[in-house]
């Protein structure tokens, strides 16, 4: 993969991806500078930033500029061998189109299955396994956030300590509830999106709701009878009946002054502790590892060293019999045709299409393409638009088949590699996956961002060792080695693998954990407001 194993500190390092791109991105620290000299003997004639690219031919304008063995655009105008190829010199490709994709054309050799690894984990009712044990409280409308957050905090001073085997408490806090369309298209997913958080694997099976009272969501059409499916089967000896909804409402008679609506919420918090601290961690395999991976915040080097990392990590999960999902529609898009070709059958590629084509429409109603996804930071990084971002960001998915795709907001009932479909938006994306029963987040990132999830643990991936380095104790794996040219991306792979079965197992805290910094949910809502 690169041209140079740096011998020294000083020594030009340029990386191409494929045989026949003819950029290759700068590797150095700081950039390179006008005359530098590349060890093919290529002159540089002009500076060129860490992590943009640099011609290595001469490019006639309108001639393909090929990263990744694809186009990731057309020159604008001639450039010379040696120069800055940069966002304004090239015009991007169209999107491909949805039809004619190849279908599952990809006849992958079924892998060596992984076995014999484990992790201690908490065992559910339903028989998913939970990382954490977490009291999450449900609200069905932002109005009781506030209230909710102040039991919350009395939650935690006063009754957390009594029970040592629950982690954490958590107010699933969102906007959502009322002021909404809520019998619009669209407006399913982010009810059911709140709904299967509730049942997220860390929770346990112990649901309870804070409402309101007036909301358009109610807590029987957030929940309808048989969601709670964890909580069904368990044997409650408290008198609260198995399938009945635990919501305290805050507009109820019973309640006069705020205490009384407070002390309401701890009493059926208590109730739910006492359960969640009789879990015990026990050995389960790798297999009950339900993993969504995202990155944010990337920059070029995301798809040469953190994304491929991930990837190769996705396959060691996959043939350990676990479940990986992939997500962040807007990236994946210009590699539609390679989704669709490793999808394992027709169905699976079919469904893949109608999720895109959802998203093609969804942009188009706001004006919107996939090519709205860059930010200034991606491009300071060194990515020039959406198709060179698709390409490095979609190798986070390594090369298992597709085994499934989901809509946003479902659940995941399978083993494999899923696509997950939802925005790219960080928040979005994780609220998404913890939707689908996520038990740990894999994040890569390349500008930096301290991101975190209340819900499950977030191991965070560095691309360049500069960043690794300066974020020290926000990172929590440094896949920059591959570029240094001290690691392969299969080591930065094992190591992850090892670590997230530390992490899940709760013998390792992530540096999110231990800083506490946790994101907020954002629902995804394609609905009108109103
Ligand atoms: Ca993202």
């Amino acid at each position: 993969m690169s041209d140079t194993p740096a011998k020294t500190p000083a020594a030009a390092i340029t990386i191409s991806m494929h045989q026949h791109d003819n950029v290759a991105i700068v590797g150095n620290n700081g950039g390179l500078a006008a005359g530098t000299m590349l060890p093919s003997g290529l002159v540089l004639r002009e500076r060129v930033p860490q992590g943009h690219k640099v011609a290595l031919v001469d490019l006639a304008a309108g001639a393909p500029v090929l990263r990744y063995g694809i186009a990731i655009g057309y020159a604008v105008k001639d450039i010379a061998a040696g120069s800055w190829v940069h966002e304004q010199l090239l015009n991007m490709p169209a999107a491909r189109g949805l039809d004619n994709l190849p279908i599952a054309t990809v006849k992958l050799a079924p892998s060596a299955p992984l076995e014999g690894y484990t992790f201690e984990g908490f065992r559910n009712a339903d028989g998913s396994v939970g990382t954490r044990n977490i009291l999450a409280i449900t609200q069905t409308v932002q109005c009781v956030a506030a209230v909710t957050d102040f039991a919350v905090q009395r939650i935690k001073a006063e009754l957390l300590p009594k029970f040592h085997n629950v982690d954490d408490v958590v107010a699933l806090e969102h906007g959502y509830g009322c002021g909404v369309a809520i019998d619009a298209p669209g407006a399913e997913i982010p009810i059911r999106t709140l709904r299967n958080i509730s049942l997220n694997p860390n929770f346990g099976g112990e649901v309870m709701l804070v409402s309101l009272g007036c909301e358009k969501l109610q807590p029987e059409r957030l929940m309808p009878p048989g969601s709670i499916a964890i909580h069904d089967q368990r044997n409650t000896t408290d008198g609260l009946a198995s399938t009945e909804l635990d919501v305290v409402c805050l507009q109820d008679d019973a309640h006069v002054g705020f205490m009384s609506m407070v002390e309401s919420i701890m009493r059926q918090a208590e109730r739910h502790l006492e359960r969640l601290n009789a879990r015990v961690r026990e050995t389960v395999p790798a297999s009950e590892l339900v993993v969504g991976v995202q990155c944010g915040g990337s920059d070029a080097f995301s798809g040469v060293t953190a994304n491929p990392a991930v990837g190769f990590c996705t396959d060691l999960l996959v043939r350990a019999g676990a479940s990986v999902m992939f997500s962040e529609t807007t990236e994946v898009r210009d590699g539609i045709d390679q989704l669709t070709a490793r999808a394992s059958t027709p169905e699976v590629a079919e469904a893949m299409i109608r999720e895109m084509a959802w998203y093609d429409a969804y942009l188009n109603r706001g004006g919107a393409d996939r090519s709205a996804n860059t930010t200034p930071g991606n491009k300071k990084g060194g990515l020039s638009n959406i198709v060179e971002k698709a390409m490095g960001s979609i190798i986070k998915s390594g090369t298992s088949p597709i085994s499934g795709v989901l809509a946003p907001g479902e659940k995941l009932k399978q083993k494999g590699l899923t696509y997950a479909a939802t925005p790219a938006s960080d928040f979005i994306c994780g609220t998404l996956q913890l939707a689908a029963g996520m038990n740990l987040h894999v994040f890569t990132t390349g500008r930096g961002t301290p991101y975190g999830l209340a819900a499950v643990p977030v191991i965070k991936v560095a691309t360049r060792s500069d960043l690794a380095r300066r974020w020290h104790d926000l990172m929590d794996i440094n896949a920059g080695v591959i570029a240094d040219g001290s690691a392969t991306i299969e080591q930065v792979g094992w190591d992850m693998f090892r670590l997230m079965l530390e992490v899940a197992s709760g013998r390792k805290k992530t540096w999110a954990e231990h800083w506490k910094l946790h994101n907020a949910l954002v629902l995804f809502n394609p609905a009108p407001i109103t």
